[in-house]
């Protein structure tokens, strides 16, 4: 293996001491939070805080807490010498990689959890997913004690959960939103794709499909949900291999449902292909000064 030049950190006390003394440096602290199996989704997230920040940290911690009994948290893929490789290539400075014991010693009882939006979409899918999520990024949160935490657009209902953490519990730390990063064929990168057979990995280009879509009939007018959903499940039926779990255009503030866009929205979706779960997301914002257009983030 060649020399890295990233510092991999193994417990809490000597993260703590580390980021303490680069804010006793007065240096601006960049966090990135991972699951690992990293891709281009991870790095565009360590790029964006080198460009805010000097240290940046990144984390590795395969959350038990997030993952439901049948879940995919035993086959979830463990890459962690080629994780931190492209960390340290990356230029990240410090890995914190803790075992699970050290995050969850034997008595840890406490969650922390935001009421309401963590029931609905992902939540409903999931249950208990984001309870586990919010738990360990509250704690990511108090050991690194970042000025800015990264998180991707493509989890667009855990970004949001988290803002609304830290903004309840008075935390630190920005929460910076990065845009998603697609395959040249629109999927979106996930460590999940992984799991894609070659026929499944075809088939599900179909998310990225539907949503361009749903964003081409807002543009030729459309503002009318049930136009979109019908838009978007007319390329979903194409392909015989997905199956919907679920589809929804919510308010991107409250994460309700809406009957016409015309706020910052989220057209939301998660399908089935085979056995593996994959969602994606489409996000429109009326341009400024402009209120008959809108800007896509897909
Ligand atoms: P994970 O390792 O799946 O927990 O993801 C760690 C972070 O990377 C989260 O903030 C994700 O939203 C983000 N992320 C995952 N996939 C992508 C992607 N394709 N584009 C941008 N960010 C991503």
């Amino acid at each position: 293996m060649p020399n890295l030049s990233i510092e991999i950190i193994r417990t809490i006390s000597w993260m703590k001491q580390h980021a303490r003394q680069a804010r006793s440096e007065s240096r601006i602290l960049g966090f990135v939070p991972t699951m690992g199996a990293l891709h281009a989704g991870h790095l565009a997230l360590v790029e964006r805080a080198k460009c805010d920040c000097s240290p940046v940290i990144a984390s590795i911690f395969l959350n038990p807490k997030q993952f439901g009994p049948k879940e995919d948290l035993a086959k979830y893929p463990r890459t962690f010498r080629a994780d931190s490789q492209k960390l340290s290539s990356a230029g990240v400075d410090a890995l914190f990689a803790p075992e699970a014991a050290e995050i969850y010693p034997s008595g840890f009882r406490t969650y922390v959890n935001v009421e309401g939006l963590s029931d609905r979409l992902e939540g409903r899918s999931r249950p208990g997913h984001f309870r586990g999520v919010t738990t360990v990024v509250l704690k990511l949160l108090e050991i690194v004690q970042p000025h800015f935490a990264y998180f991707g657009r493509k989890d667009a209902q855990q970004v949001r959960l988290i803002s609304q953490m830290v903004r309840d519990l008075n935390l630190d730390t920005e929460i910076v939103v990065c845009p998603i990063v697609r395959e040249s064929d629109g999927l979106a990168l996930s460590s999940r794709n992984a799991y894609l057979t070659t026929e499944e990995r075809k088939a599900a280009t179909v998310l990225h499909r539907a949503l361009a879509a749903a964003r081409d009939e807002i543009r030729s007018g459309t503002r009318d949900t049930l136009q979109l959903q019908s838009a978007i499940q007319r390329v979903l039926s194409t392909e015989p291999l997905a199956a919907m779990d679920y589809l929804e255009v919510v308010d991107a503030e409250s994460f309700e449902p809406v009957t016409r866009i015309s706020r910052p929205s989220y057209i939301l979706l998660a399908a089935f292909l085979g056995k593996t779960r994959l969602i994606d997301n489409l996000y429109i914002e009326p341009a400024p000064a402009d209120n008959e257009s809108f800007i896509y983030y897909l």
